[in-house]
């Protein structure tokens, strides 16, 4: 439990330090993007355009790396509507089977229940993306990765309280070992290959996650795979279809 404060401590401050830079790392990428844009345009010479189209293909890659910051940081607003986890769950599908590789098997389990969650819908399907990708990168020689849905009462001081819908993705992928299950949270912390990896996939998920009153678990064995759990307030007490009130109902406005 004490380890648990202090690493949420922890990420707290690297959260506020990382949203302030990121923020003013922005400012500066944007006039950075517009000079080189405009070498691009004014020069005669197709070698220095060229370069300059490099300079703008680095100041994207830097710019999500920064969008990605500050989605951790919570210095993006969130969009709260009443949205069933369920209907986010099954529609993510089809993106997310064109993500991963044909030896991959992708089992999606929902729940009987509506999992209705006052959320940014946007976000949350960033965070199953980010977590499907690392599956995906932990099964090189294929696999299983299972997403599921379900209802649970979580104890514990950094989980909510009450009935929650909880998301698990499941993968039987690589694991990992106590060191860099101590680290996957912390900002560009990253295993993976120059270009491959920018370490803020796990960082920005558990900043959106937290944004929403819920928490992510983790738990992974060497060689056996890894399971993240994603514990999410339900935002009523009954299923929202029974409570007949437009603004309510799940799904209400999209
Ligand atoms: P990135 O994917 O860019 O490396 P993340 O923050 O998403 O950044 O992940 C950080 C690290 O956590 C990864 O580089 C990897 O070592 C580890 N990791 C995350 N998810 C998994 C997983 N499902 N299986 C094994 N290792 C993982």
């Amino acid at each position: 439990l004490e380890e648990q404060l202090r690493q949420s401590q922890k990420m707290e401050a690297v959260g506020t330090l990382a949203g302030g830079i990121a923020h003013d790392f922005n400012n500066i990428l944007t006039v950075i993007a517009g000079y080189a844009s405009l070498i691009q345009i004014n020069t005669e010479e197709s070698e220095t355009a060229a370069m300059a189209g490099e300079i703008m293909i680095s100041v994207e890659r830097a710019a999500e790396m920064t969008r990605s910051l500050l989605a951790f940081s919570r210095k993006q607003e969130v969009h709260l509507e009443t949205v069933d986890l369920n209907q986010v769950v099954a529609e993510l599908h089809k993106s997310l089977s064109r993500l991963i590789s044909e030896e991959i098997e992708l089992v999606v389990r929902v729940c009987g229940e509506e999992l209705c969650c006052l959320a940014d819908r946007g976000q949350l399907e960033q965070v199953l993306i980010n977590l499907a990708v690392n599956a995906r990168d932990a099964m090189p020689g294929g696999g299983v990765l299972d997403i599921s849905t379900g209802v649970a009462e979580p104890e514990g001081e950094d989980l909510p309280a009450g009935r929650c819908a909880v998301i698990t993705v499941s993968d039987n992928g690589t694991g990992m070992d106590k060191e860099v299950q101590e680290r996957v949270f912390e900002p560009f912390f990253t295993t993976k290959e120059v270009g491959k990896g920018t370490g803020l996939g796990l960082s920005s998920s558990y900043g959106i996650i937290k944004k929403h009153n819920g928490a992510i678990r983790m738990q992974s064995a060497p060689g056996a795979g890894t399971s993240f759990s994603i514990y999410l307030p339900l935002s009523g007490e009954r299923p929202c279809r029974e409570r007949g009130d437009a603004e309510g109902r799940c799904g209400a406005g999209s």
